[in-house]
């Protein structure tokens, strides 16, 4: 199916994918219209290969070659300088791309039977939550795709690390699950995050409230109990029909509430398929998310888990 142009949906470690083939620009067209996505939003390349790499990008400097080299395969991505066999449809017009290849098994045997790049977005509906099981991508995806690969639950469950690597010095354009600490571990030099323009707090930046619930959503970062359930029981009064989600919901007796997980690796996992499970059955999502050092939540994921729930709350940090 991939190799005639067909859109095929299939798991990778992170989330799922919406794959075509990558080198054929009809395919790859077809994938911004089944999603919706916006024209100027770039797609990932996803390669089972090392080799692979070395065809799509017009130079690797010492940076990428360690990455490629010590890390992959991994929940990261790399962008690159892009070679012209990559169209600028992939690449939303810019002269670079971005190459991942998967750690998962089944993303992998995928890849290599598909025999060609294959690029990938996250295989939702532009706006919604990412998918972790296939349930999740066919209920966005069904009439629109050729086909989904019914593999297991996304163990990562939040979308790749993005690091630029075309420029001088590498940055993260995206938390994932490999930290920023250990990619300035692994470099030698300090990698750090771009700034998102809308993460101050406070202010709801629509702009890129990208992975957002479709009931309101409020952040809570200091896991202060009294703050929690006073916030909830005012929108309960409300008539909101709110729910918690946090660490150890069983305190919250009473009150609606629903397990973030025991620490970040298990917050990520699950974090997309709840935010699809609360939006269905509540009417206001409250969730608490505090991670400080040494804490549960302190760990490879915490900054990709902060990232994207800030995303779908929209910065509302309470
Ligand atoms: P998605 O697969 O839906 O998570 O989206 C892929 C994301 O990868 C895009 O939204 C960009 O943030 C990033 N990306 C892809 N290609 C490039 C590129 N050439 N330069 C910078 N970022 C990229
Ligand atoms: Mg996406």
């Amino acid at each position: 199916m991939i190799r005639s142009g067909e859109l095929v949906a299939f798991p990778t470690e992170t989330v799922y994918g919406l794959g075509a083939n990558a080198l054929d620009v009809a395919a790859v067209k077809k994938t911004y219209a089944a999603k919706g996505r916006p024209v100027d939003n770039p797609l990932i390349v996803h390669v089972y290969d090392k080799a692979q790499i070395y065809d799509l990008a017009s130079e690797v400097n010492d940076f990428a070659a360690k990455v490629i080299e010590r890390l992959m395969p991994a929940p990261i991505t790399i962008v690159l300088p892009k070679k012209d066999v990559v169209s600028g449809v992939v690449t939303a017009g810019l002269p670079s791309v971005a190459v991942r290849m998967p750690l998962s098994d089944e993303a992998r045997r995928f890849l290599k039977a598909a025999r060609v790049p294959v690029s990938a977005p996250s295989a939702n509906i532009s706006g919604r939550p990412s998918p972790t099981t296939w349930q999740r991508v066919a209920d966005d995806m069904d009439g629109r795709i050729a086909a989904v690969l019914c593999g297991a639950p996304c163990q990562v469950g939040i979308e790749s690390t993005v690091l630029d690597l075309s420029r001088d010095e590498p940055i993260i354009l995206r938390p994932g699950a490999v930290s920023e600490q250990r990619l300035s571990q692994l470099l030698g030099v300090p990698v750090g995050i771009l700034k998102d323009p809308s993460s101050k707090v406070n202010s709801p930046g629509v702009r890129y409230k990208h992975y957002a619930p479709s009931v309101p959503m409020v952040l809570e970062l200091d896991d202060d109990y009294d703050k929690l359930c006073d916030f909830y029981d005012k929108k309960a009064a409300a008539g909101l029909n709110p729910v918690l989600w946090a660490r150890d919901p069983a305190r919250f007796g009473q009150r609606h509430a629903v397990d973030m997980g025991a620490n970040d690796l298990e917050a990520a996992a699950n974090l997309y398929e709840t935010m699809r499970l609360l939006e269905k059955q509540y009417g206001f999502i409250i969730a608490c998310f505090c991670w400080t050092k040494n804490s549960p939540y302190d760990g490879s994921a915490s900054q990709g888990v902060l990232d994207r729930l800030m995303r779908a709350c929209g910065h509302n940090v309470i």
